[in-house]
């Protein structure tokens, strides 16, 4: 059996329009996805696929779209996970690639290095024959405002976490030959420090994938990081239900301001999407068909 499950991202979000077009996205995802599977494709290609549509969608805050940093610069993280081989590929704090987890795809298939910062991971890019953009392409009107608003209110967004709203995209599969894989993308949390590097490129924590489960984080990374999630799914499923050891990896780290949300399947084709945040937008898609966030 095969089966992908894909995140836009955990907050609140209360607008219905944004909600709405954060579900479209999700589900266009996680349908790109499938198609490779159906077609007997990798659950690593699956994930990348996937995740590369909502980097492109200016709806979620990875790739056209990512959030900026306090001082007005886009810092991108991602991560690739290829459970069965436990190949790596990610890249920390880049501006100049549209997609970060296919340059993440390409660091897992050819380098033997896994992690690759800022100019020297944009330096890869060129090197394997593509070109970079300015970093003005990946900005939109609505990262912008939101700037402007919390560049006025900064203890509005660092106290409530849950108005970050949603948009750091992931996706975690399993394929016909009992393969899993992760991918996770982000621009980061609004308004963060320059430098400061949150979960999704931390293996183990924003994601991880094995030969047992896969994991895609999505909140407040530094408590993603401290709560090591993607590792505590793993091993809190030996002992519990699979969405049990979820709750469990989510509550390690459980506080006033440890909002996060994750999904995750395992090697038998369970899948999971729990959250502490009041939203998390995902999708899922297996022979039993889709199933979308909807409350
Ligand atoms: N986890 C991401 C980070 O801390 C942000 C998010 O998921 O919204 O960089």
């Amino acid at each position: 059996m095969s089966i992908i499950v894909v995140h836009g991202g955990a907050g609140r979000v209360s607008d219905q329009n944004r909600r709405s077009l954060a579900l479209e996205g999700v589900k266009e995802a996680v349908q790109i996805g499938w198609d490779i599977l159906n077609k007997g494709g990798s659950a690593v290609d699956a994930v990348e696929a996937a995740v590369v549509s909502m980097e492109n969608n200016p709806n979620f805050n990875a790739g056209l779209g990512s959030v900026v940093t306090r001082d007005k610069t886009i810092e991108m993280d991602a991560l690739i996970m290829d459970g069965s081989t436990r190949e790596i590929g990610g890249v920390i704090g880049i501006s100049r690639v549209k997609n970060p987890i296919t340059l993440s795809r390409h660091i897992l298939d050819k380098e033997t290095h896994v992690l690759f910062f800022g100019e020297h991971a944009e330096k890869l890019w060129e090197k394997y024959g593509f070109q970079l953009i300015n970093p003005d392409e990946l900005f939109t009107d609505r990262i912008l405002q939101r700037y402007e608003n919390f560049m006025k209110d900064q203890e509005m967004e660092v106290d409530d976490p849950e108005g970050r709203k949603y948009g750091t995209v992931g996706a975690v599969a399993l394929d016909a030959n009992g393969n899993l894989a992760a991918a996770t993308s982000t621009g980061g949390v609004l308004g963060k420090m320059t430098g400061r590097v949150g979960d999704t490129p931390i293996i183990g924590a924003g994601t991880y994938a094995d030969e047992d489960v896969a994991v895609s984080a999505t909140g407040i990374g530094e408590y993603i990081i401290k709560g090591m999630m993607g590792i505590n799914v793993k091993i809190f499923s030996q002992t519990n239900s699979f969405t049990n050891a979820c709750d469990k990896a989510l509550s390690h780290f459980k506080g006033a301001i440890g909002k996060a949300g994750l999904i995750a399947v395992n090697n038998k084709g369970e899948w999971s999407a729990r959250k502490t945040t009041q939203d998390l937008i995902f999708a899922k898609l297996d022979d039993s068909g889709l199933e979308v966030f909807d409350v």
